[in-house]
């Protein structure tokens, strides 16, 4: 398998060339050349696998259609390795909960449970993959790398975890000082490793984000220090959440010939973007349902054909704050399969254009429609009252307790459910992660995870700087001797 760029180099990469890369050399981001096709035969082959072996075997057979430089034996044990049921809770690794059941006269809906790794988010789910590929990998080409970013919660914390104690990489982790989650600060914080830096800005994301964006543009830095990311525009991310949508399909259905729908909280478009390379491979997946919160580019987008990036003065500080996005950095992978794979034209639409007017139209072209037809997409968006009344509404049905990004999945996959055709939430937080908006809800705390009582009481390791580009780098010199 080879790798193209969605805006239109000649250059083909194989899968451990991208695995360590930022952007393509043109800006683009990488796709496969093709998505390999699970026709009948394969599909009812790996069902069997997930029944018979479950999920990191499952996951080995996906991964295995898309890295072809990695021996077969390691990729296996790199799979076990990650998928386990220590690291992730339970021996499914992704059980599904329902929320209404066949044989009501409601159509048939269900969580799908992703955030039972270390950090209680989604993102553990390839993320602790990404961790081990990069030790793999770099100890095979003898090299270090150092992680440099900026979060305001759940990628900074699931980057750590998956990285912590890691052999050949270091991570420094940017945060607004004092504007996490009390919870999310002790997650982070509490990271004893030599490796783990905790980098606290005396400012606001954005500062966090600028401060990165002024080191990524020191090529000769970035060059000497081994400088690299683990943002969500990573194939190998995308193509690790692929696999839980495999999973979700098999635990709804018992033949092939049915098919399931998914709604997904999305943000930066990278966890619905898998659910649509699975959909091009074939998985029988009738609507791909994104969610947003109040900040709607996608929903905008996906009812209108228009995409307007929003200014950060437009997007909105909301009770969902992962999904709190004015641009979505996945969304061009999307479009340039929309667009026939051209990619000059999806660097037309996301290049140098985009950044002067902040938006593009394709409200007459006809390939739009394609979206939904095609595609399978539809979309729907929440608000902080909506939250609040569905995360009420879960809790006294079903006595499931519901983090806000969740239920801003749940609210939009109801507005879109089909009879016949069971609907897939992808449940992306435990509520304990946004507790505050839980006891606005319920008027109670949310349960925590026994092995998460108390950490706001652990030693804390972390630096506070000034929001100041250079002495960033200066304490990254330091520790990079
Ligand atoms: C990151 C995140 C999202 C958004 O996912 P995307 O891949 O950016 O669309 C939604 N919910 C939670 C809890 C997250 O951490």
């Amino acid at each position: 398998m080879r790798y193209l760029s969605t805006r239109g180099h000649a250059d083909r990469k194989r899968f451990c060339e991208i695995l360590l890369e930022g952007l393509a050399p043109d800006g683009g981001l990488y796709l496969p050349e093709q998505y390999p096709q699970v026709d009948a035969a394969a599909l009812q082959r790996l069902r069997e696998v997930w029944s018979g072996q479950g999920y990191a075997a499952l996951a080995f057979e996906i991964l295995s259609f898309y890295i072809d430089d990695i021996p077969a034996a390691d990729l296996k044990a790199l799979c076990e390795k990650t998928y386990t049921a220590a690291v992730f809770g339970t021996p499914e690794i992704v059980p599904l909960k329902p929320l209404q059941v066949a044989g009501s006269d409601a159509p048939e809906l269900y969580l799908e449970a992703l955030s039972n790794g270390p950090t209680l988010a989604f993102k553990d789910m390839a993320m602790q993959l990404l961790g081990n590929l990069f030790e793999y990998e770099l100890a095979r080409r003898g090299e270090a790398l150092n992680i440099f970013g900026a979060t305001s919660g759940d990628t900074g914390s699931a980057a750590e975890y998956a990285m912590r104690g890691k052999k050949g990489v270091r991570v420094f982790m940017t945060s607004p000082h004092g504007r996490m989650s009390p919870f999310q600060q002790a997650q982070m914080f509490s990271l004893l490793d030599e490796n783990i830096h905790n980098i606290a800005i005396e400012g606001v994301f954005d500062d966090c984000q600028d401060i990165v964006k002024a080191v990524s543009n020191d090529l000769a830095f970035k060059k000497q220090y081994k400088i690299g990311t683990v943002n969500s525009i990573n194939w190998a991310r995308l193509l690790a959440q692929a696999v839980y949508y495999f999973a979700g399909y098999f635990q709804a259905t018992t033949s092939n010939e049915q098919c399931v729908s998914f709604s997904v909280p999305s943000g930066n478009f990278g966890n619905v973007c898998a659910g649509h390379v699975a959909r091009s491979m074939g998985l029988p997946i009738a609507r791909l349902v994104v969610a947003t919160n109040e900040n709607d580019v996608l929903d905008e987008f996906f009812r209108t054909g228009l995409y307007r990036v929003r200014g950060t003065s437009d997007t909105h500080e909301t009770s969902s704050p992962s999904m709190d996005i004015s641009k979505a950095s996945n969304f061009e992978r999307f479009v340039f399969d929309l667009l026939g794979r051209d990619g000059e034209r999806t660097r037309e639409l996301f290049g140098p254009g985009l950044s002067r007017t902040g938006q593009f139209d394709l409200r007459q072209d006809p390939l739009f429609a394609q979206a939904a037809t095609r595609f399978g997409f539809d979309s729907g968006k929440s608000t902080h009252a909506d939250r609040l009344a569905t995360i009420r509404q879960v809790f006294e049905q079903y006595g499931v307790m519901i983090d806000t990004h969740t239920a801003d999945g749940v609210k939009v996959a109801r507005e879109h459910l089909q009879p016949g055709v069971p609907m897939l939430v992808l449940e992306t937080a435990l509520p304990i992660k946004f507790a505050a908006t839980i006891v606005e809800a319920l008027g109670r705390e949310p349960s925590r995870p026994p092995q998460f009582e108390g950490i706001e009481q652990l030693p804390k390791r972390v630096l506070t700087l000034p929001a100041d580009a250079q002495r960033v780098k200066d304490y990254i010199t330091q520790h990079c001797r």
